[in-house]
């Protein structure tokens, strides 16, 4: 391979380093980015099956964060856009081996509509007693606590257990006891500080707002076309970089055995394997990488002919807490949730396992797996069909883990980081997880790199 001088090289085609690569390409400067695998996207992946649009990896993305929208708009792709039917959006939670509403007007595990809590068996009296009087809290700051610390505190440990835990393994796959409140959930602790109940802060902002988007986006074809978009921009090279040194000003990376030479290095593959390349460049900041924890996940998608389905209809799907779960973490009715999807005469239904301390389900053969998710819907669901479509994909060690101290130790990471020129990191181990944050951060280093 040549070594060209003056151009960026990008480590990881996931979202974060296909976006920074797009502005890259706008503003004509030459990159290069490399991909290990033979298919970009990263944990994004679509695929079809007969008239289904399948989600391998993520399925939307949350409308409140704007830039996803934007990208998507510049990409010409606005037309393509669905949103989540929020008005016919029911969420169950297992309790007693039961499937349970969530209460309307939960906001993460606030309550903020009384009368639906108080008539819901999710959580006891006890619970309902002590949510009414977290309406009385006063503000206060705390030091960086756990997820289970911030929630028990405020509503207790039956809300703990019932809602914070099973929503939140819904969207990193972490264990509320090493999560950190500060980084996972930053509005909420910043309502704490300022405004004391969390209840109370959330009522307030309800009746100020008038609700005009969907919660949830995505693309009818599926983020894949996302991808597709932003992978006609980039100059992909696919291998894996193997090493980074110092070279003068710049740097050299060595992909498939052979040396690049780059100025700028964007590196967006996970922490933990920027924590490998970057040990030559900075030992300190490599290690601080490599102590951000991933979970892995693995989800089995199931298609029915609607006219077999004899389970349950669960509306967009449910959570099994920790307290109740097997292997099954969470559920989701595909064709509720986006219609465009499945067909009406079919039924996907999409199974999550994996998350905290559960890498070993990875393992498993797609069969198995299959196999386990039909035993446990079988049992939740009463489901005893057998679907005419399966599918299995795996996450390892894909999802970043916020624990407490994420702060600080992202504080840390920065400042090495930015002691040493035209190096740049993104990806969702640091400021934001979700699809909308890892456009930000890509975009963020290509601009650094554009105005540098
Ligand atoms: C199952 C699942 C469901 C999710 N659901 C949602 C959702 O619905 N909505 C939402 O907003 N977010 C969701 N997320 C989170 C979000 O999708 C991810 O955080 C985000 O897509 C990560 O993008 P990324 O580019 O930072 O990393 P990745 O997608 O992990 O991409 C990193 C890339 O780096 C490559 N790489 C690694 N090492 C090297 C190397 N040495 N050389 C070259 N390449 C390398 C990898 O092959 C990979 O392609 C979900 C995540 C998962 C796993």
């Amino acid at each position: 391979m040549p070594a060209v001088r003056g151009q960026v090289v990008i480590i990881g085609g996931g979202i974060s380093g296909l976006s920074a690569a797009y502005d890259l390409a706008n503003a004509g400067v030459p990159h290069t980015l490399i991909e290990k695998q033979p298919r970009l996207g990263g944990v994004i992946e679509t695929r079809q099956w007969d008239d289904c649009v399948m989600e391998c990896g993520p399925d939307s993305f949350i409308s409140a964060k704007p830039e996803a929208m934007t990208l998507i708009r510049e990409l010409g792709l606005a037309g393509e856009v669905i949103g989540s039917k929020d008005e016919e959006r029911v969420t169950y939670i297992q309790r007693h081996g039961k499937l349970v509403r969530l209460p309307e007007g939960t906001t993460m595990f606030v309550p903020t509509r009384p009368s639906s809590m108080l008539a819901s068996p999710l959580v006891g009296w006890g619970t309902k007693v002590r949510m009414g009087l977290e309406l009385l809290r006063g503000p206060k700051t705390y030091p960086d606590r756990s997820v289970s610390e911030f929630v028990t505190d405020h509503f207790g440990r039956e809300t703990l257990d019932y809602l914070a835990e099973p929503l939140l393994s819904g969207v990193y796959g972490g264990d509320p006891d090493q999560l950190s409140a500060a980084s996972v959930l930053p509005r909420f602790v910043e309502m704490e500080r300022t405004k004391g109940s969390l209840a109370r802060a959330l009522m307030a902002a309800r009746r100020g707002a008038t609700r005009s988007e969907p919660l949830f986006r995505t693309l009818k074809g599926g983020l894949g076309c996302l991808v597709e978009r932003l992978a006609a921009k980039a100059n992909v090279t696919h291998g894996a970089a193997e090493a980074i040194e110092r070279q003068g000003e710049g740097f050299r990376v060595r992909v498939n055995g052979d040396w690049m030479d780059t100025d700028h290095l964007v590196v967006a593959c996970p922490a933990w394997a920027a924590g490998e390349l970057l040990c030559d460049i900075d030992g300190r900041l490599a290690s601080l990488l490599r102590m951000i924890p991933y979970t892995s996940s693995a989800i089995a998608q199931m298609v029915f002919r609607a006219s077999e389905f004899d389970g349950q209809r669960a509306g967009t799907g449910f959570l099994v807490p920790r307290a109740e779960r097997k292997r099954l973490m969470a559920c989701t009715f595909v064709g509720t949730k986006f219609p465009h999807r499945v067909p009406s005469d079919k039924i996907t239904l999409r199974c999550f396992f994996g998350g905290a301390g559960n890498d070993a389900v990875l393992g498993e053969p797609d069969d198995a797996l299959i196999a386990i998710a039909r035993e446990e819907l079988a049992a939740i669901l009463g489901l005893t069909a057998a679907p005419i479509f399966t599918g299995v994909y795996r996450w390892p060690r894909s999802m970043a883990q916020y624990i407490v101290g994420h702060g600080a130790r992202l504080k840390e990471i920065e400042t090495h980081a930015s002691a040493v020129p035209g190096l740049h990191l993104a990806g969702n181990a640091y400021t934001g997880i979700g699809i909308p944050d890892c456009i930000r951060m890509g975009r963020q280093a290509a601009a650094k790199i554009i105005t540098s």
